[in-house]
């Protein structure tokens, strides 16, 4: 008898942000970056994707927390949402920040959603949602870009194929500020200014 189970994957739960690093390298495109899980676990439990390794990124303390530096404030990409949007600091010199983490989905999914998360979840797409073989997952179509296409909540201006936006709440609060977000891999890190960090399918 054949069960209609979540595949199975290997979980790993890396302490510092080197192992981090060092496992995504490794497993390369069949690794996962797990944060708070919940654009994650709706991709897996809609067998819509997998990966063959998680890497969990809850014990890696580096990645938490906001901190005042000489010249703005750092946020760790395992923040949760509500630690922003409830931050005197974010509050009082970033409202445009803390207003928008506030509204984002429920308080539930703000106590565990993180700001690494929240920007890095994918597009909303119904159509990519839902397993179509449109352009952004490999296709040749754009099935909501069309006049009967249910695309209400997608781009104006500046598409190229994919019509898509990014559903993030916080990515254009990011973006009004001039946030530069610091990305890391095996190879070394670098700072990318929020405005160019949202980019289309290839
Ligand atoms: C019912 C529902 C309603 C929602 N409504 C809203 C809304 O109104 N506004 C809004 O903005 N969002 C909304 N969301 C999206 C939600 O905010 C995100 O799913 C959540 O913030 C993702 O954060 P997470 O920590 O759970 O990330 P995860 O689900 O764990 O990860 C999301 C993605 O980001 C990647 N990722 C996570 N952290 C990192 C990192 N540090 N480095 C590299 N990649 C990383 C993961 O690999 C994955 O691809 C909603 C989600 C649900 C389920
Ligand atoms: S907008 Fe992008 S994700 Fe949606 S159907 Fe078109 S190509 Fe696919």
């Amino acid at each position: 008898m054949s069960k209609d189970m979540m595949r199975a994957f290997e979980l790993y739960q890396p302490d510092s942000v080197e192992n981090a690093v060092e496992l995504l390298g490794r497993f390369g495109p069949e690794g996962w970056a797990l944060a708070g899980g919940n654009d994650t676990l709706d991709w897996f439990k809609d067998r819509a994707k997998y990966a063959n390794a998680v890497v969990d990124l809850s014990g890696v303390e580096a990645l938490r927390g906001i901190r005042e530096t000489g010249d703005g404030v750092e946020i760790g990409a395992m923040t949760t949402l509500t630690e922003i949007e409830s931050s005197e600091l974010i509050q009082s010199r970033y409202s445009v920040l803390s207003d928008a983490a506030r509204r984002v989905a429920s308080p539930q999914i703000r106590n565990t959603g993180t700001i690494g998360g929240n920007l890095c979840q994918d597009t909303r797409c119904w159509y990519y949602r839902y397993g179509t073989d449109c352009y952004r997952a490999g296709g040749t179509t754009c099935y909501a870009d069309t006049p009967e296409g249910q695309n209400r909540e997608h781009c104006l201006w500046g598409a190229d194929r994919c019509v898509a936006v990014s559903p993030s709440d916080t990515a254009p609060a990011l973006v009004v500020l001039d946030a530069r977000m610091v990305v890391q891999n095996a190879e070394g890190e670098r700072e990318i200014p929020a405005e160019e960090f949202f980019i289309g399918p290839d």
